[in-house]
Order: C-alpha cells, then structure tokens, then sequence
C-alpha cells in the first residue's frame, strides 16, 4: 500500500485542484440552500412549498454536503479516486461530472438501486 497525494487515475495536480474546486463550491451552494431551507420551514407560508417536500429536498442536500465532505476528507488522504469496490481508478470523467463519486460506474450498476455516488 503506497501513499500517494494524488490519486492514480488523476492525471495532474491541476485537474486535481480542478476537482477540488468544485467540490468547495458545491459544498458552500449547498450548506446556504440547507440554511435557506431551514429559514423556509420556520417560515408561515415557507414560499408555497409543503413540509414534506421540503424534508425531501433538505435530506437530500444533507446528504450530498456529507458526501461532498467525504470527498474532501478522501483527497486531504490521497485515497481520492479510487473505487471503494473494486480499488481501481475511477475515470476522470466520471470525476468531473461528479466529483463525490466513491464507485466507478461498473461498481455502481451492480448495486440495485442504491443511491448514485
Ligand atoms: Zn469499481
């Protein structure tokens, strides 16, 4: 087992700062939407939008500001991009267009429908 600061299946410390970016950015988007939403709840009206849906849409900003966290936590480790499957590179495309991914898009299909990541 060999520590590395980059993941082997990313190719530059740019693309990685690249992916790091828009990790922080979704997490800051997504931590202001869960405050708004809190703010909304409390709210008589809550802008027309029901109590359930609301708890719908907040689990699921929950949700991904947990697995954008990880994501974050996985590259400060150098365990980033890497398929907590089957421990092969995740591809980098896959990465861009969803840099919280923890599987690589094999991995995920045999898991009957567990939640994308
Ligand atoms: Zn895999």
């Amino acid at each position: 087992m060999t520590t590395t600061l980059q993941a082997p299946g990313v190719a530059s410390a740019e693309l990685m700062e690249l992916l790091r970016g828009m990790l922080e950015e979704q997490y800051a988007v997504d931590t202001d939407r869960l405050t708004r939403m809190t703010v909304h709840a409390a709210l008589p009206q809550r802008f027309g939008r029901d109590l359930r849906t609301l708890a719908i849409q907040t689990t699921s900003v929950r949700r991904r500001i947990a697995e954008t966290a990880q994501a974050l936590r996985r590259m400060s480790e150098g365990s980033y991009g890497l398929c907590g499957d089957c421990d092969q590179a995740i591809p980098l495309g896959r990465l861009r267009a969803r840099p919280q991914a923890t599987r690589c898009a094999s991995c995920e299909r045999r898991r009957p429908f567990a939640a994308a990541g």
